[in-house]
């Protein structure tokens, strides 16, 4: 690069998706101090959202309050994907495992030698994007490690993640155990705090690696 771009110059819009798991009549699961998981994913929505937005981040979310109906994935999928997002975050909580489960959807890329695909089915729609979503979720691990969270990469087939048009992951909580055995619980403030940063560090990180300052559109 030796193009400068000028002082004051936006940044290119970058939509950020977010989907806290669950809500209305799907509880998820029941964690520590009578919460549910439902109301931990949106409280960690809500952290993630404030220092995305604060970075510049335009952000779409499922929910931001507990609805009277449940979503379905494919609303959630239909959300994501129509809002044209640049990246989607999934996020589940749980009582169980230590540290954050960043989760890739198991498909595989389509075939270069296939030819070009004139349709996609709905079900492996997220084909396409597998290799920034790796990256994605490389970049979120890393982050979580400098930060000293413990951090596990998976792969898996996923709704509504399988359905997903942008790089995306999902994002699971646990509680965290140190070394010495002390365990911080998922509903922990600080340390929901502390894995937010993380992740809003990643996704600045990574966008200022996919989008070239200067190359909005
Ligand atoms: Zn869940």
């Amino acid at each position: 690069m030796n193009r400068v771009a000028p002082a004051q110059q936006p940044l290119p819009r970058t939509v950020i998706f977010l989907d806290p798991a669950h809500g209305g009549p799907d509880p998820g699961a029941h964690l520590p101090n009578n919460l549910l998981e439902k109301d931990l994913t949106l409280a960690f929505a809500t952290r993630l959202r404030a220092l995305l937005a604060s970075s510049g981040f335009t952000m779409v979310s499922t929910r931001d309050a507990d609805p009277t109906v449940s979503f379905t994935t494919d609303q959630r999928a239909e959300i994501a994907n129509h809002g044209h997002s640049n990246a989607c975050l999934v996020l589940h909580a749980t009582s169980s495992g230590n540290g954050v489960h960043v989760i890739t959807s198991s498909l595989t890329p389509p075939n270069e030698l296939d030819g070009p695909h004139t349709t996609v089915p709905w079900n492996a729609a997220q084909s396409a994007s597998i290799p920034q979503s790796l990256s994605l979720a490389n970049e979120i691990g890393l982050s979580l490690q400098r930060a000293k969270i413990p951090v596990i990469l998976s792969r898996s087939s996923l709704r509504p993640l399988d359905n997903l048009t942008c790089p995306a992951v999902a994002i699971e909580i646990s509680p965290f155990t140190s070394p010495d055995g002390d365990r911080t619980p998922v509903t922990d403030a600080t340390y929901q705090q502390n894995i937010a940063k993380a992740i809003a560090a990643a996704l600045t990180s990574w966008r200022s690696r996919q989008i070239p300052v200067g190359a909005a559109k």
